[in-house]
């Protein structure tokens, strides 16, 4: 069996899995894909008498197959191991008649910590041996708030790798923000960037691209990688948690073995959503994977129309994370649902870069919709479910999580299990949660809010973020798009010196 990765715009070039990681995007712009994902099923009796760690394993070794076992083994040590604060890593806990996938028990209370853990592990591994031996690899990643402390946090102090993190200036929470700005390591960079998540990205994708950059940093030993959600790295270590909530709901007698169960995933790039769908190609009885988009509604349209255009108003929505215009993820779904038409996926990103939009034939589309659903949820719909998830079930959800649970409620039942995957812990959005639960936030800094938050809902907020109020800022970057490589390349010189 072929176990080589690929772009999605040619198959040309293949990769191991172990060099798809070291590069992140492919060279000609196109996403690494694999044409013999779920030639292989995973044993789900298996699955489902074991536990997260053993399951991240065997999912692991499915997808990365060049990796040895005691590769995978201690990597799956090391990123999964007590800095979560709850052995199970990613429990599964009652909300009303469906469930709750926590993903935020990781070190950064948000569901990225579950990918960004085990991603400079497996590229810890990686560039011990192949194309990169004994490059330092700096990472560049763009964020939208959750991505970039998650980032920091698992590539701070990881031998011969570096992080650089750009955010939008004044568009994410002050909470993360400081996460941010307080995060410690000589081998880290962090900038603000005056413009939108989109354009950080975008301008990081240029940086990518600029061979004259690379050049002058080949001279140096250095080589720049992705942890963006379009990394493979990335994207495997997600599809744990599909399969490890089947297994629990199945031994707390919620579900049997082999049910469907159907998942509602809040998505910005559409990476959550299509590690659900690789777990369903890997054997998981998923039934619909429902796509909820807030004001930002650039997948629910394309998933409705088969027309996906990111000519539209960007809006700043209190669901930051999921404040995007363009998903870059979504290219891998186009792979899959073309039949692997590399041709034809490169054009439909042509139309997007020159013209902005791009549709897909409607065969395509019906494919697609029969197993994505998908719906939105604005600003009022996400703030009325947090308060009625709060008065009504009694569980404090975030407000990614609320858009989730908006467009689950209104998804007809079909009598199969139902998830909400909650991305975030409603803490790291204290303000808007307190507002949503109609309590006056005015003048509160992000810190009285979790304070309120605790005292109206006798919780606990989790300690990594109560903490950061005695931390030291000590980032304080701003650049313009323009200036956005030449900060790459100073980190690089400093990191690297
Ligand atoms: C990143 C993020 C999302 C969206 O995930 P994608 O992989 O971009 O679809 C949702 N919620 C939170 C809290 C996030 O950080």
């Amino acid at each position: 069996m072929n176990s080589f990765y690929h772009s999605t715009r040619s198959n040309s070039d293949s990769v191991t899995s172990k060099q798809a990681i070291l590069r992140g995007i492919a060279p000609d712009g196109g996403l690494y894909v694999a044409d013999w994902l779920g030639e292989k099923k995973l044993n789900l009796a298996r699955v489902c008498g074991q536990g997260f760690q053993q399951t991240a394993e065997l999912v692991l070794g499915a997808l990365l197959p060049d990796f040895t076992a005691d590769e995978i083994s201690a990597c799956v040590a090391a990123a999964y191991g007590e800095q979560w604060d709850t052995p199970a890593c990613c429990p599964v806990t009652k909300l009303g008649d469906d469930w709750l996938l926590e993903l935020y028990h990781g070190p950064t209370s948000a569901f990225k910590d579950v990918a960004l853990q085990m991603l400079p592990q497996l590229m810890g591994v990686a560039s011990k041996d192949g194309e990169a031996g004994g490059k330092n690899i700096m990472i560049v990643t763009a964020t939208s708030g959750d991505t970039g402390k998650a980032a920091l946090d698992g590539f701070a102090g990881v031998d011969g790798c570096g992080v650089t993190v750009f955010y939008p200036e004044g568009k994410v929470s002050d909470i993360q923000y400081l996460q941010m700005a307080t995060q410690a390591g000589a081998n880290v960079a962090v900038s603000a960037v005056r413009g939108n998540f989109d354009d950080c990205q975008t301008t990081v994708k240029q940086i990518f691209a600029d061979r004259e950059l690379a050049g002058r940093l080949a001279e140096k030993g250095c080589v720049l990688s992705s942890a963006n959600s379009i990394n493979v790295g990335r994207l495997a270590p997600q599809v744990t948690y599909y399969f490890d909530s089947y297994a629990q709901l199945v031994r707390t007698g919620a579900i049997e073995l082999g049910d469907v169960v159907t998942y509602c995933v809040p998505t910005g790039n559409f990476g959550d959503v299509l590690a659900g769908y690789y777990a369903k190609l890997l054997g998981l009885p998923v039934g619909k994977l429902i796509v909820a988009s807030n004001s930002n509604d650039v997948l629910t349209d394309f998933l409705t129309t088969g027309t996906y255009n990111r000519l539209r108003p960007f809006n700043k929505t209190i669901s930051p994370s999921m404040d995007i215009l363009v998903s870059s993820n979504l290219e891998r779904m186009l792979y899959y649902f073309c039949d692997g038409d590399c041709e034809l996926v490169a054009s439909l990103m042509a139309d997007l870069a020159e013209k902005g939009s791009y549709t897909v034939p409607p065969a395509v589309l019906e494919r697609i919709r029969s197993v994505f659903a998908c719906g939105r949820a604005d600003d009022d719909d996400t703030r009325a479910q947090i308060s009625g998830t709060w008065d009504k079930l009694g569980v404090l959800i975030d407000p990614h999580t609320a858009v989730a649970k908006k467009v689950l409620d209104e998804t007809a039942a079909d009598g199969s299990a139902r998830v909400v995957l909650s991305t975030a812990s409603p803490y790291k959005f204290s303000a808007d949660v307190l507002a949503a639960l109609d309590e006056d936030t005015d003048g509160m800094n992000g810190f009285a809010c979790m304070d309120a938050l605790a005292a109206k809902t006798s919780t606990v907020a989790p300690a990594q973020l109560s903490g950061l109020r005695d931390a030291a800022v000590l980032h304080t970057d701003v650049n313009d798009r323009e200036g956005m490589g030449a900060f790459v390349e100073a980190a690089c010189a400093r990191v690297f010196q």
